[in-house]
């Protein structure tokens, strides 16, 4: 893979201040417009001196008509096509591998351009396809269930790399159609749903997650419902308030105790951001998405952890407050973890108390178990270029650790 001349911060577009000048190809090297928000391409058009409105022609053809092949742009003359060629690239992530369950999930491996692998998993369920994608490579919050956090941290995802991985699901979808149907990203048979929910801690890749959501939801771009794309923070208070400034894209916090030992155990960036901050950052985002809108808590069951009816009081208590819905995940064993799932009568035992007490909750079904599709354990397996996973099982086993 080429390397990437870095335009991913969502500010860098006109009038936007620092940052405004936009990506330039006057130093030899081809911009991935993979990597540009619709301003910035305007941009970059005009100061190579074409018109902005090639920005939507050349949108269209790469997200709408999922073509990359500069000839193929037939609104294009000869000597713009040639242009084309001159200052842009098309990169996106390489697949490495590609695997699809008995119930029709789909989970690559995608190579990124720092050259490291990442996860994408797609759901296909009663007329949504929803796409989970990676905003790291690997995770350094290290939330105890976690099979990413075991692995270590390794980068940052470019916006490009992130928007690819909607590209590249997209792309398939598209394959897969009949023939004369037409496959848009964002309608029945695209790409209908982003969550990203899969490797890595999004709002601390804060920059490249707010450009490429940007682009999930732009009309030239996925053109996905803002309801539908949703960023999941394990509870980065600052990025949440900052988020609110910037966005409306739908949030989803990854909860998984209602007290703050337990917490503190499972998810440790709440010794730095404990749930009452948190809570009171959940209430400030909901508040900027308008009445009709939620936020959606997660919680991971874990079988005798945080899964009996007083945990699910407390939390019914704990979240009195703030405009949810709750996201109920019997947890997803994988080697060297120590947590176990729940049976399915006290799964629906939590579910039921908290539906009386007045809470959307929804259960969410395993899919894709003959995949390795739990976050993070196909990579696992595929590439550990820290080995930190094996060292966490060691200390499991010696006794080390929890
Ligand atoms: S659950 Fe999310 S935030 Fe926590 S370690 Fe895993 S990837 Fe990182």
């Amino acid at each position: 893979m080429t390397s990437e001349a870095r335009v991913d911060n969502h500010n860098a577009v006109p009038g936007a201040g620092e940052g405004d000048a936009a990506p330039s190809a006057a130093d030899g090297e081809r911009v991935n417009l993979f990597s540009l928000s619709r301003a910035q391409m305007e941009a970059f058009f005009v100061e190579q001196g074409e018109k902005a409105f090639r920005a939507r022609q050349i949108m269209k053809w790469m997200y709408h008509r999922g073509v990359l092949d500069v000839d193929a742009m037939t609104d294009l003359s000869k000597r713009q096509r040639a242009w084309l060629k001159e200052v842009a690239r098309f990169d996106l992530p390489e697949v490495v591998t590609r695997k699809e369950s008995r119930d029709g999930t789909v989970k690559w491996i995608v190579r990124v351009a720092n050259g490291n692998c990442v996860e994408t998993v797609l759901i296909p369920d009663k007329g949504r396809n929803t796409l989970c994608v990676s905003s790291q490579v690997g995770c350094m919050l290290d939330c105890s269930f976690c099979s990413t956090g075991k692995q270590g941290f390794n980068g940052n995802l470019s916006t490009s790399d992130i928007v690819g991985q909607v590209w590249l699901a997209d792309a398939e979808l598209r394959a897969r159609a009949a023939p004369g149907e037409v496959v848009r990203p964002g309608e029945p048979g695209g790409v209908t749903n982003v969550v990203l929910m899969g490797m890595g801690e999004p709002l601390l890749n804060f920059d490249n997650v707010v450009a490429a959501t940007d682009l999930m939801m732009d009309d030239l771009a996925f053109g996905i419902s803002k309801r539908r794309v949703t960023i999941s923070t394990a509870g980065v208070v600052p990025g949440i308030y900052r988020l609110a400034e910037v966005s409306d894209v739908s949030l989803a916090i990854s909860l998984h105790a209602p007290y703050d030992p337990l917490r503190d155990e499972l998810v440790p960036i709440n010794r730095k951001y404990p749930i009452e901050d948190l809570l009171a950052a959940c209430r400030h985002y909901v508040a900027g998405l308008g009445e009709r809108r939620s936020l959606t808590m997660e919680y991971t069951l874990l079988q005798g952890v945080n899964d009996s009816l007083e945990d699910a009081r407390a939390l019914a208590a704990l979240l009195r407050d703030v405009r949810c819905k709750i996201n109920l995940i019997p947890f997803n064993p994988f080697p060297g973890s120590g947590y176990q799932r729940p049976d399915e009568g006290r799964v629906r035992a939590f579910q039921t108390l908290l539906m009386n007490a007045g809470y959307a909750t929804m259960l969410r079904t395993t899919r894709g178990d003959d995949i390795d599709a739990a976050c993070g354990q196909l990579v696992g397996q595929v590439e550990d270029r820290t080995r930190r996973k094996e060292r966490y099982i060691a200390r499991r086993r010696a006794g080390e650790v929890a």
